[in-house]
């Protein structure tokens, strides 16, 4: 059982779903054999364009979806031999707002508590009520909830029986910026409280800022899984943008360095910086007798390595 020492909280092998036909609709083959291991304690980002199955492989993890192959084991329990401790160790915050517009906020979180068997001497719903900021609608009815205060609920929801891993898909798509940010503070609290995060987002800077390590998938199958900075330096481009005062003839420059005039009138020079070091390009250019008046550095971000990766 994971200790928070390097293990992992979740392992994933061979895992497939095809999702039967359904009227003139073909089998629908939605995850075509993933393997992934999730560390304890990290802050994992699953991404992947829409359709590429992320929500498929999280559902798979929440109990909600039957895989039709492979193995799933959840902090040490195998889904299939141990599915209610493999259960009662994941808190699942849907992408879908599924919920009773009958029930109020704190009735909810009891009938979840209830669901996992969480004894009412240990709930916490009235600080879950405040962690989320429902406590001033905590006896309203979930049909008079806006959009925003449903999402607040089902991450108090996932919540309730203190999961050690706490999965969030698309959890700020389409939010506003104040649910984000209270999303992403509560994320990193529970995070550094040591539970073990994974999500999915579109947001490919949030992914970058929020998660040590990511995952991406495409038509089912897993592409790359890395480290957040190892992933970034994968890229491995950058641009250096310099004002030289309008066109000029160009020396030699290092082999590798692709100089490309930009409609501005600036000089890009894209470069592998694995092998060569921005001086070098300057020194090349002085020499060359190009005036520099201005530089900027230009670096690829998540955006690029995922265009990359999921081309064609
Ligand atoms: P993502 O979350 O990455 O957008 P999904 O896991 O929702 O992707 O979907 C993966 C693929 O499986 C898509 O082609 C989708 O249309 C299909 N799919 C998802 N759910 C079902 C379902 N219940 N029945 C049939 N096909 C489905
Ligand atoms: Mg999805």
């Amino acid at each position: 059982m994971p200790d928070g020492s390097g293990a992992s909280a979740i392992e994933i092998s061979n895992l497939r779903k095809t999702y039967a036909a359904q009227g003139r609709a073909a089998p629908k083959e939605a995850l075509k054999g993933i393997d992934l291991s999730i560390r304890a304690g990290s802050i994992f980002g699953l991404l992947g364009p829409n359709g590429a199955g992320k929500s498929t492989l999280i559902n798979i993890l929440a109990g909600l979806v039957n895989k039709t192959a492979g193995k799933v084991i959840i902090w040490g329990f195998d889904q299939d031999v141990n599915p209610r401790q493999s259960r009662a160790a994941i808190g699942v915050m849907p992408q879908e707002l599924n919920m009773d517009p009958f029930f109020t906020p704190r009735a909810s979180l009891e009938v979840q508590a209830g669901l996992y068997g969480v004894p009412k001497s240990e709930r916490w719903t009235d600080d879950l009520l405040e962690l989320v900021g429902l406590t001033d609608q905590a006896n309203a009815y979930a049909r008079n909830l806006s959009g925003g205060m449903k999402r607040r609920l089902l991450l108090a929801k996932a919540l309730v029986h203190r999961p050690h891993i706490l999965v969030l898909d698309e959890p700020t798509a389409g939010v506003d910026i104040t649910l984000r940010e209270m999303l992403w503070t509560n994320v990193r609290h529970l995070n550094q409280a040591g539970m073990t995060i994974i999500l999915t987002t579109h947001y490919l800077e949030e992914a970058e800022q929020m998660c040590d390590e990511i995952a991406i998938i495409n038509h089912g199958a897993l592409i790359v899984r890395q480290g957040t900075r190892e992933l970034l330096a994968r890229a491995d481009g950058k641009t250096l943008v310099i004002d030289a005062g309008g066109p000029v003839d160009l020396p030699a420059l290092p082999e590798g360095a692709h100089p490309e005039w930009r409609a501005d009138g600036r000089l890009a020079i894209s470069y592998p910086p694995s092998r060569i070091r921005a001086d070098q390009l300057l020194d090349a250019l002085r020499g060359g007798g190009v005036p520099i008046i201005d530089v900027a550095s230009e670096q690829p971000d998540l955006e690029d390595v995922f265009v990359e990766l999921t081309r064609g």
